[in-house]
C-alpha cells in the first residue's frame, strides 16, 4: 500500500503538529476539527513554526510553500474517504474518540488505515469500536510533534502485520523513530512520565514546595529542561488527569491515584498553556505561578 493522502482528525496541539511533519515529508493532508476556529489557528500555529524553522535554516522557503500547499481543511468527515491513513488526534476521552469513530468508518473505503495517537487508552479497545480492528493501532508520537523524535507504535491484538509494517515505515518517512510498545495503559513514556508529573502536583498539594521550588528543583537537581509542572501545563492538565485515570483504573493499583489538586485545576477549566492558566498563569508577558 502506498500512503499519498494522509487525514488528520482533531487540529489541537497533537493534530497540528502531525499535519506539519506529513505536509513537510510530501504527504497530502487533509486535517479536520468539530471547532473550525482551532482549524483556523492551527494552520496559522503551522505558518509560524514553518516560518521559524526557515528562519533557522532547517528547511528551504520552497519547502515551507511546497508544505503548507498540501494541508487542506475539511469541514465534514465525509472528505476522508480519499484518505489512506487517517490519524486520530482528538480529545484524550474514550467516548469521544469512539463516537467519532462511529461517524468516520462509513466514509473510509475498506483499505483506509486508521492510528490513535491517544496517549493511554487500550487500542484494541478502540480498534473494537471501530469497523476495521486489523487496519487499526496506536501511533503516539510526543509533544511538540516537530522536534520530537519518537512515535510510540502500539499494535492491538487484532492488528494485521501488514498495517503495522506500513505505519512503521510511514513514521520512518517522517523522520521519526519508532519504538514498538505493548498494548498496556499509557504505554512506555507515559507510564514513567505522568507518575512523576502527579508525585510532583502531591509535593504542591502538601506543601512540600511551591510550584516555582518544585521546577526548579527538578531543573537543576535531575537536569530535566523543563520542571514537572511547567511540563504538566505544556501537556495540558486534562490529558494528565485522563491518563492518570488510565492508569488508575488499568493497572488497578492505588500507587496511580490522580493527586486532588490535578482534578480540582481541571475542574476549574485551568488547563495548562492552552487556556492561559494552570500551575502558571500565562496572560502577561511572563509566567507566573497562578496560585
Ligand atoms: P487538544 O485539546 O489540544 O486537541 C484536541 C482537539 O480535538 C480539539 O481541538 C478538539 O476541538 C478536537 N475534537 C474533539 N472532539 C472532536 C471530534 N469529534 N471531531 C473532531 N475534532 C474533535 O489535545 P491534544 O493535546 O492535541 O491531544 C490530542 C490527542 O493526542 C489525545 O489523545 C492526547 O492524549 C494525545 N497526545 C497528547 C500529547 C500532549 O502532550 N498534549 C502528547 C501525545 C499524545
Amino acid at each position: 500500500m502506498n500512503i499519498t493522502t494522509t487525514g488528520i482528525i482533531g487540529a489541537g496541539q497533537m493534530g497540528g503538529g502531525i499535519a506539519h511533519v506529513c505536509a513537510l515529508a510530501g504527504y497530502d493532508v487533509l486535517l479536520h476539527d468539530i471547532s473550525t476556529e482551532t482549524l483556523q489557528s492551527a494552520l496559522a500555529t503551522i505558518n509560524g513554526n514553518m516560518a521559524r524553522q526557515v528562519k533557522k535554516g532547517r528547511i528551504s522557503e520552497e519547502d515551507r510553500d511546497q508544505a503548507l500547499k498540501r494541508i487542506t481543511t475539511a469541514d465534514t468527515l465525509a472528505d476522508f474517504g480519499r484518505c489512506d491513513i487517517v490519524l486520530e488526534a482528538v480529545t484524550e476521552d474514550e467516548a469521544v474518540k469512539r463516537d467519532l469513530y462511529a461517524q468516520l468508518c462509513p466514509h473510509l473505503p475498506p483499505a483506509t488505515l486508521i492510528a490513535s495517537n491517544t496517549s493511554s487508552l487500550s487500542i484494541t479497545r478502540l480498534a473494537a469500536a471501530t469497523d476495521r480492528p486489523g487496519k487499526f493501532m496506536g501511533a503516539h508520537f510526543m509533544n511538540p510533534v516537530p522536534l520530537m523524535e519518537l512515535v510510540e507504535l502500539i499494535r492491538g491484538i487484532a492488528t494485521e502485520d501488514a498495517t503495522y509494517e506500513i505505519v512503521e515505515g510511514f513514521v520512518k518517512t517522517l523522520g521519526k523513530r519508532p519504538v514498538k510498545v505493548e498494548d498496556f495503559p499509557a504505554f512506555i513514556v507515559n507510564r514513567v512520565l505522568m507518575p512523576m508529573i502527579n508525585e510532583a502536583i502531591y509535593a504542591l498539594y502538601e506543601g512540600v514546595g511551591t510550584v516555582e521550588a518544585i521546577d526548579t528543583a527538578m531543573r537543576l537537581g535531575a537536569h530535566h529542561p523543563m520542571g514537572p509542572l511547567e511540563l504538566a501545563d505544556f501537556i495540558g492538565l486534562d490529558t494528565c488527569l485522563s491518563v492518570m485515570q488510565t492508569l488508575y483504573e488499568g493497572l488497578a493499583d492505588s500507587k496511580y491515584r490522580p493527586c486532588p489538586l490535578l482534578v480540582k485545576y481541571v475542574e476549574a477549566g485551568w488547563l495548562g498553556r492552552k487556556t492561559g492558566r494552570g500551575f502558571y498563569d500565562y496572560r502577561g508577558e511572563t509566567p507566573v505561578p497562578s496560585r
